[in-house]
């Protein structure tokens, strides 16, 4: 049997108004709730807020976390867990809320300075007890131990390391019911690509994740279209977030690569939201590491086009490409660069650009050079 190594992600739940449920699995004393603005306004914490209070965990609010949050605001939400003398943490929204947690509630846990833990595997202490609550189908971060946070000068950092992994995740799809579709439809995506570059990834690919990403990828591919034109349809909203979060443990033990390492410029200079930035760039990645990467997008296909199963790899391979490609056009997401106010020249500093996301680019099946980046960028405009 090949060497593998394989980390579960958080205790589950599952189910309408679970999110209510973590007043009786976190401990007493107060609890710092971690979200954003936009979440407040949808009511969605409401349940969980009231709940925590009864169960004597009274709330210490922090709802100012942005897209792509800051260090200022990582730093600020420490602030007020330590004057508040917070017992544990809950993140409650997309991405941005869940990372703000999860390294909030490490760094009033362990006492460690921020700046000696980016990277993988260096943060070792223990942190307070954490539950993330996804209000999107998409990035997946209630899954895995990674915090990504923008510091000075736009850069953004990370820290990967097991003491980020959550206590608990709570999947409630009501939740999602009411997201937009353009939300819906780029979120999708981007938990599609964490399935399918964890199913090639280079280095560190095991047979675990590669179960979690086929049926992640059954999972999205099959409900995408369904939540992004029936928002209200709770069976298409129950598959998305589960695939996401599938998607989200696969990619946790078998890192994403080529189509992240290219759509992260794309956030960084330009600002488009990070499924939007991963979607311009899927085909494009893919068809470069087609000859690489051809069985196993061929086993791919045959989730997404089971009718292709007795075609040859190379087909079927071409087929994932095509079916993948349409699957962004039909979820409504301009498709080309210069849609989004991307010029053809920006082509050379967005691969200059890309070539600085080496943790990503070691896990691509092929590699990417400069050139290729360029080229890429190009032929995506
Ligand atoms: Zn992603």
């Amino acid at each position: 049997m090949r060497t593998f190594t394989f980390h579960p992600g958080p205790r589950l739940v599952a189910g309408t108004g679970e999110a209510a449920s973590l007043a009786g699995k976190l401990p007493v004393g107060p609890c710092l709730f971690i979200t954003d603005q936009d979440i407040m306004g949808l009511g969605l914490t409401d349940g969980c807020r009231a709940a925590l209070e009864a169960a004597d965990k009274p709330v210490v609010l922090f709802d100012a976390v942005e897209a792509d949050p800051s260090r200022a605001t990582l730093m600020a939400a420490v602030s007020a867990g330590e004057a508040a003398g917070a017992r544990s943490v809950i993140g409650f929204g997309g991405g941005s809320p869940m990372d703000v947690a999860k390294l909030a509630a490490y760094l009033l846990g362990s006492g460690d300075d921020l700046d000696s833990i980016w990277g993988v595997d260096i943060a070792q202490g223990a942190r307070l007890p954490l539950a993330l609550v996804p209000t999107t189908a998409g990035t997946g971060s209630e899954a895995s131990p990674i915090s990504v946070i923008t510091c000075e000068g736009g850069v953004k950092l990370a820290v990967n390391a097991r003491p980020l992994t959550a206590d608990w995740a709570v999947l409630d799809a009501t939740l999602t019911l009411g997201l937009p579709r353009h939300v819906t439809a780029a979120t999708g995506i981007d938990a599609i690509v964490h399935a399918v570059e964890a199913f090639t990834s280079a280095r560190l690919k095991n047979p675990f994740s590669d179960a979690l990403a086929r049926e992640a990828l059954r999972l999205l591919s099959g409900n995408l279209l369904t939540a992004c034109n029936q928002p209200d349809n709770l069976d298409a909203r129950s598959a998305m977030l589960l695939g996401a979060h599938l998607a989200g443990l696969a990619f946790a033990n078998a890192p994403v690569a080529g189509v992240h390492a290219l759509a992260y410029p794309l956030g960084g200079i330009h600002h488009l939201p990070h499924g939007v930035s991963n979607a311009l760039m899927l085909r494009h990645v893919l068809a470069h590491n087609a000859e690489a990467a051809r069985d196993h997008y061929a086993e791919l296909a045959e989730i997404v086009a089971p009718e292709c199963a007795g075609d040859g790899s190379q087909a079927r391979a071409a087929l994932l490409i095509e079916r993948l490609d349409e699957l962004v056009a039909d979820s409504g997401i301009a498709p080309r660069l210069r849609d989004h106010g991307i010029a053809f020249e920006d082509a050379p500093l967005l691969a200059r650009e890309a070539m600085k996301q080496t943790r990503l680019l070691v896990n691509n099946p092929c590699p990417i050079e400069e050139d290729d980046a360029r080229r890429l960028y190009e032929s995506a405009w």
